[in-house]
């Protein structure tokens, strides 16, 4: 049993959701309780440096930081030094490599011919014109973008990612396709695009220690907390767990990867996605191209990724999201708003897919705006956000 006697604000789960709260709150002299079930913190953006080669690994997936937000930006600025990154994608399909996301130089490689961005367009909008009214998601890529590009690009990385014929899936999963009319092939047009220099976890390491903000790792929230308690919680655990599931497991899908050391640089660029059906993996990622600057020894580590869907004892990575879980969501949001001196925060308390800099941004508003009136004033917490 923890003790929180002493704790002004108790904070469930130490990613980015729940430490920029904690620290926020140690810096006005609350007394802050982390509870992290996982025996490291960070949450999904933790790092470790591979024993063998000295390599910075991402554990739970690559993760670069890309933000338009000065305040999020200048936040984190606090606690890490900066290496500029401008993220790149390939994909390897059809036994030929292509830059992504789709751009012009994606299809003039793809046509095999020079066009401009106007010609390009009237060739990806006349094949686009197959389908008017599409009723799936093979249907809706295609009106978007056409059945070759569809056809190359899109398809096999589907139906590796769902474990499903994407004529069976529905057209809601995917709004929009982009496609740059110009040659850029940066995966993020944000301004500012940077990977800390001495990797995530020692971001985490410098928020905790700035305040001296006691984290418990290796305890689970439901195993350690007390029956019952007067102190504000932050929970940025899964919604439908602290409900112990009793309206149904909210979907989600997991990756699991398998790191392989090789000697000298094993394919030329951070990531590579496979197109292909017959690849059973959708992405390599190589670690040491995310620091060009950092000289490493001669061996390099890769990570092969597999998309499933989550069973109940796996990591939930992307919410699958499709209309019965919104419904589900919805229930546990009312759930949710009966706890009232409890957030639900971060990616899985409030199940959606957040960017690192979302997840930070989306904790300093409610610090500002709910937690720091409750602990400085005793005002309601009010609803978790949306
Ligand atoms: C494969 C992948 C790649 C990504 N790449 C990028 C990227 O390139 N750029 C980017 O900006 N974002 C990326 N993200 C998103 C990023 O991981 C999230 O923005 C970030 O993790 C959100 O932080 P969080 O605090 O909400 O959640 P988390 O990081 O998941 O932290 C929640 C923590 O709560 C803990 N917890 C859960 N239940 C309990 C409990 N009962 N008791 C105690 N602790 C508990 C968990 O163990 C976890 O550590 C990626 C995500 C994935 C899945």
């Amino acid at each position: 049993m923890l003790n929180l006697n002493d704790a002004d604000l108790i904070v469930v789960g130490a990613g980015f959701y729940g430490m920029t709260i904690a620290e926020r709150a140690a810096a006005d002299g609350f007394r802050v309780v982390v509870t992290e079930k996982r025996n490291h913190i960070g949450g999904n953006a933790y790092t470790y440096n591979d024993a063998g080669t000295g390599v910075e690994i991402h554990k739970y997936g690559p993760h670069l930081f890309h933000t338009n937000s000065k305040e999020v930006f200048d936040y984190l600025s606090r606690f890490t030094e900066w290496l500029p990154y401008e993220h790149r994608t390939w994909t390897t399909s059809g036994g030929r490599i292509y830059p992504m996301p789709i751009n012009l130089a994606t299809i003039c490689s793809f046509v095999g011919r020079a066009m401009s961005p106007s010609e390009a367009r009237t060739w990806v909008a006349d094949n686009a014109r197959e389908v008017t009214e599409p009723t799936n998601l093979e249907e809706k890529a295609i009106s978007l973008i056409g059945r070759p590009l569809y056809e190359a690009f899109i398809r096999g990385y589907t139906i590796k990612q769902w474990q499903a014929d994407p004529k069976l899936l529905s057209a809601e999963i995917i709004t929009r396709l982009p496609v740059r009319y110009n040659f850029d092939n940066r995966y993020f047009n944000d301004i500012y695009q940077y990977m800390p220099k001495n990797g995530y976890t020692a971001i985490f390491e410098q928020m905790s220690l700035s305040n001296q903000i006691s984290v418990h790792l290796g305890v689970d929230w439901f195993e350690a907390r007390p029956a019952k308690t007067t102190v504000p919680i932050v929970y940025t655990g899964p919604i439908d767990r602290y409900f112990n599931y009793r309206l149904g497991p909210l979907g989600w899908r997991t990756i699991d990867l398998e790191l392989e050391t090789h000697t000298g640089d094993f394919q030329g660029c951070p990531v590579m996605n496979y197109a292909d059906i017959d690849v059973p993996w959708t992405r390599i990622s190589e670690f040491k191209h995310f620091q060009p600057q950092r000289s490493y020894g001669p061996n390099t580590v890769i990570a092969r990724e597999f998309s499933r869907s989550a069973g109940l004892g796996d990591e939930p990575y992307y919410p699958i999201n499709l209309a019965d879980d919104r419904a589900r969501y919805d229930a546990y949001r009312a759930l949710g708003d009966v706890e009232t001196d409890v957030i639900f925060g971060g990616r899985l308390g409030t199940y959606r897919y957040l960017d690192m800099h979302q997840a930070i941004g989306a904790a300093l508003k409610t610090w500002a705006n709910q937690i720091r009136p409750r602990l400085t004033q005793g005002a309601p917490l009010g609803r978790s956000e949306d």
